[in-house]
């Protein structure tokens, strides 16, 4: 540090642009006017300098520098220094909805699988749309985006505080949820005619890939609608944000799943623990679940190919184990060898409702191929696999308390957003702060594991097991 580094004058920051309703609204100035923010007059708050947030104020991603060099990775060919910027998520001073005529009516529906934490965020939307801003007129979507123009009656549910107090204690959403069900024009046609103008998503790719439809349908129409999605995996496999809500209590359940398999091989004469973890394009729990949990003789995830038989093989791996110590753990994420499964040409053309390819079992493919390839080699010594699939059990837990206070902040990143009249954006931390994206930009990043990394190599010094590079 004896030289002090400097930003060289060709930096260039690229502000990730959120849109803004008055960018497209045809509508006369005066009826564009900012109002107040009733944080203002909130008494629990006291608005200092600095409480809110301006346009200007913003996260950097990809910051990490070499003093020395004074390099980074974002160095464009000709020298340039790119960093990308996102605008910060918090209260404006100037807001773009008046709730004090009543003007605000919003939506929230929850889509996909279960996740930790889809209650909390939905109570907290509630209660902050209620106490911080005094929206009254709020409504649960039920099921999934097939909600917003199913013909039952009680599909567009009046929500508030009371309803919704105790629900960040309960698994699951109240609101329920569905896959399928993306009728474009119907969802855009019954929010018009409905009169929602904030509608907020929660779910996870292929729900925001659907809220980027939305959100370009409603520009088109030119719609007086904030569009905010909160991105809801459990897989953490959405990228830019720095982890997705639910994650941290699914690692958490995970252990204790891996832990019950390691009792059960320990018991057993040349036991093996098999688990299947979520993650169908990513192994981040079976990898923060392994590193936490150190029973873990091996981890396989959808980034690293692996294969059974022969040299450097996962059978002459567990061979090995069993013979040092009488058993072994194995985690296998749900996405992990799903090109070593046989498949019948009804299952490669199998799609669930959403269009998801549907994922076969690896678990229980794996604990057969392991039963048959001990039978063959060692047929007169017993052998138990012991199989636990936690998935159903982790998706419904309630989230965990740094989960909870973390979709808190999600669900108030996003009242904040849409309040001040921004549409097409997603909340989340970048960095430690929260920032707004533009939805597409989420709808197309993915996070996965690189198995190039220091966690990856961890875990290999961790378990010790094959790195599968067959030579
Ligand atoms: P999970 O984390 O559980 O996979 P997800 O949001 O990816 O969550 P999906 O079942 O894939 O779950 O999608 C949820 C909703 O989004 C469904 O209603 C589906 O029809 C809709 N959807 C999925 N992909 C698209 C897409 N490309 N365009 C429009 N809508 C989509
Ligand atoms: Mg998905």
């Amino acid at each position: 540090t004896k030289q002090q580094p400097v930003l060289e004058s060709s930096t260039i920051i690229r502000l990730q642009c959120l849109t803004h309703l008055t960018d497209y609204l045809p509508v006369p100035p005066l009826q564009l006017q900012a109002h107040t923010n009733p944080l203002d007059h909130n008494p629990y708050f006291h608005p200092i300098s600095g409480f809110y947030l301006s346009p200007t104020d913003v996260i950097l991603r990809n910051i990490l520098f070499d003093l020395h060099t004074s390099s980074n990775n974002n160095y464009t060919s000709g020298g340039q220094l790119e960093l990308a910027a996102y605008h910060r998520a918090g209260p404006r001073q100037h807001i773009y909805f008046d709730p004090a005529t009543g003007h605000v009516r919003a939506a929230i529906v929850t889509c996909g699988g279960l996740c930790p934490g889809m209650n909390t965020v939905i109570r907290e939307l509630v209660v902050g749309l209620w106490e911080l801003y005094g929206v009254r007129e709020i409504f649960g979507i039920k099921a999934g985006y097939r909600g917003f123009y199913s013909d039952q009656v009680d599909d567009h549910l009046p929500l508030n505080p009371r309803m919704v107090h105790d629900l960040h204690k309960r698994g699951g959403t109240m609101l329920e949820t569905s896959r399928g069900g993306f009728d474009l024009h119907q969802i855009v046609n019954a929010i018009q005619d409905r009169g929602y103008n904030q509608v907020y998503i929660i779910g996870g790719d292929g729900t925001m890939r659907g809220a980027v439809k939305i959100f370009d349908e409603i520009k088109l129409r030119k719609l007086n609608i904030a569009v905010a999605g909160i991105p809801k995996t459990v897989d953490n496999d959405v990228g830019i944000i720095d982890r997705s809500f639910g994650f941290q209590t699914a690692v958490e359940m995970a252990q204790q799943a891996i832990s019950a398999a390691h009792v059960e091989a320990e018991s057993a004469v040349n036991g093996i623990g098999l688990v299947k973890l979520m993650g169908r394009s990513t192994g981040h729990i079976a990898l923060h679940a392994t590193l936490s949990s150190r029973d873990v003789d091996c981890c396989l995830i959808p980034e690293m190919e692996f294969y059974l038989e022969g040299k450097g093989g996962l059978f002459e791996f567990l061979e090995s184990r069993l013979k040092e110590n009488g058993h072994a753990v194995v985690v296998v994420a749900e996405g992990a060898g799903q090109n070593l499964i046989p498949r019948t040409e009804e299952q490669i053309q199998d799609k669930d409702e959403s269009g998801n390819p549907v994922f076969l079992d690896v678990g229980g493919w794996l604990k057969s191929e392991l039963k048959k390839w001990w039978a063959r080699d060692h047929p007169k010594e017993l052998f138990t696999v012991k199989y636990i699939d936690p998935t159903y059990m982790i998706r419904a837990v309630p989230a965990n308390a740094t989960d909870n206070l973390y979709c808190t902040l999600l669900a108030h990143a996003a009242i904040h957003g849409a309040m001040a009249g921004y549409t097409g954006f997603v909340c989340g931390p970048i960095n430690g702060n929260y920032g707004y994206i533009p939805v597409q930009e989420v709808a197309e990043a993915k996070n996965v594991v690189d198995t190039n990394d220091h966690k990856w190599a961890w875990v290999r010094s961790v378990t010790n097991q094959p790195d599968f590079a067959r030579t």
